[in-house]
């Protein structure tokens, strides 16, 4: 009986003749592929089966240079598109005295519309390669996305140096955590849905039903209320704090949690009884979109005290929902953070915007929703491109729970166990 082995898929993206065979015969010691000055001289991708240690069982490619013009050419392209999609990890090589960078634009622009890993590796045939990287990066923002080294192929040494590189950069997919890890069975969990002109006729929002459906998988009860926002922030919020109390009543075990909108954190948050635990849709959703990054989303939060005059902060929105009334991204959020300081600058992103967004380092801070729309791997890259540029970043859940104070932050994470980041 055969095994199957899983295996990652390394693949040696670039145009013809910037070294992507030596890269591969280098990487996998042999000469898996044929490495020869003519241009063009892989047709077809070459595939190596073997281990690299530190990874595991890897399928590496070094795929056709498909900057050729003409019929042949075009094929090519589309080939290296379908080999990109199937890549866990994309290694663009790029000779940084070459001219233009149309090729290797639509590589990078492919691989992160997909949400895939990418680092560059520019091969240097001459002692001027160094400087060609530096005028490069400042020409072309997209590389200033991804990890980088500068090798020469041809040096046997460099690949220990290349190996460390992709190990120290390469973040294994992990399977999606948990949607809800602290669901127990035979438990009620209570789901605060205020509706307003936002939400649509017939049907939850992503992340409410996809709650709705974990907790009843796990053979628990989930329980929503429909809170009516505009009563709870009145000056007499008495009857909707004793519908809700009579709510709770009513049911026959006390409910474990509360799963609330994150927009109601200001209600929620002094609502919620102690023995009730509490979290938001948008910090569910971030996590498992995420991959679990939720304490990075956490950590980002600290730079909200530090925002001033001058401050640049980016609202970003994974989708194109359509926006009216109190919406959160354009309303909501702009309007606290008017308030920590009228000079904060604002600026938002929605749906692809985020990917064209050549400057992502000069924001203070960005601000994500909980990214329901997206794939985990679009998420993850998503953060690859934050992490690259090191700025700070935070969520919509977190975020609203934090500006209802620290003990609300706290009370929404206890259940992720992650109360002390706060
Ligand atoms: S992707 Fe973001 S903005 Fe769009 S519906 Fe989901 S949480 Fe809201």
């Amino acid at each position: 009986m055969s095994v199957i082995v899983k295996r990652d898929n390394v693949g040696i993206f670039g145009r013809m003749n910037v070294g992507k065979s030596t890269i591969m015969n280098l990487i996998t010691e042999q000469n898996t592929s044929i490495v020869d000055e003519t241009p063009g001289t892989t047709a077809d991708s070459k595939v190596a089966l073997f281990e690299i240690h530190g990874i595991g069982p890897v399928r590496i490619s070094d795929t056709a240079g498909a900057d050729e013009s003409g019929v042949l050419g075009e094929k090519k392209k589309q080939k290296v598109k379908s080999e990109i999609k199937e890549c866990d990890l994309v290694l663009l090589v790029v000779n940084p005295e070459n001219e233009g960078f149309g090729l290797e634009s639509e590589i990078l622009d492919e691989a992160r519309e997909l949400g895939k890993q990418a680092m560059v590796i520019y091969n240097l045939f001459s002692e001027k390669g160094s400087d060609s990287v530096k005028e490069m990066e400042a020409s072309f923002p997209v590389l200033k996305m991804c990890r980088s080294i500068e090798i020469n192929a041809l040096d046997f040494p460099e690949r220990a140096r290349l190996i460390e590189f992709i190990l120290n950069n390469y973040d294994r997919r992990k399977s999606a955590p948990e949607l809800l890890p602290f669901i127990e069975r035979d438990n009620f969990y209570v789901l605060i849905i205020p509706m307003d002109d936002e939400t649509p006729q017939g049907r939850f929002l992503r992340p409410q039903a996809m709650v709705e459906e974990y907790i009843t998988r796990k053979w628990a009860y989930p329980v929503s209320f429909r809170m009516d926002l505009g009563t709870a922030r009145s000056e007499n919020p008495e009857p909707e704090i004793e519908r809700f109390n009579r709510f709770l009543d009513s049911l026959s075990i006390r409910p474990k949690a509360i799963i609330t909108d994150s927009q109601a954190m200001d209600i929620m948050g002094k609502w919620c009884p102690e023995d009730i635990m509490l979290t938001t849709f948008s910090i569910v959703m971030i996590n498992h979109t995420s991959g679990g990054r939720l304490p990075e989303f956490v950590n980002g939060i600290k730079t909200l005290d530090k925002l001033q005059k001058g401050s640049r902060v980016l609202i970003v929105e994974a989708c194109n929902h359509s926006r009216i009334g109190e919406d959160i991204g354009i309303v909501q959020i702009p309007r606290i953070l008017n308030k920590i300081d009228p000079g904060i600058s604002i600026e938002h992103n929605f749906g692809r915007e985020f990917y064209e967004n050549p400057d992502l380092e000069k924001y203070d801070l960005i601000i994500h929703c909980g990214g329901c729309m997206v794939s985990d791997q679009k998420m993850e890259a998503r953060i690859r491109d934050l992490d690259s540029v090191g700025v700070p970043y935070t969520n919509y859940g977190v975020f609203l729970s934090y500006v209802n104070g620290p003990q609300a932050l706290k009370k929404v994470l206890a259940p992720w166990g992650l109360e002390g980041l706060v």
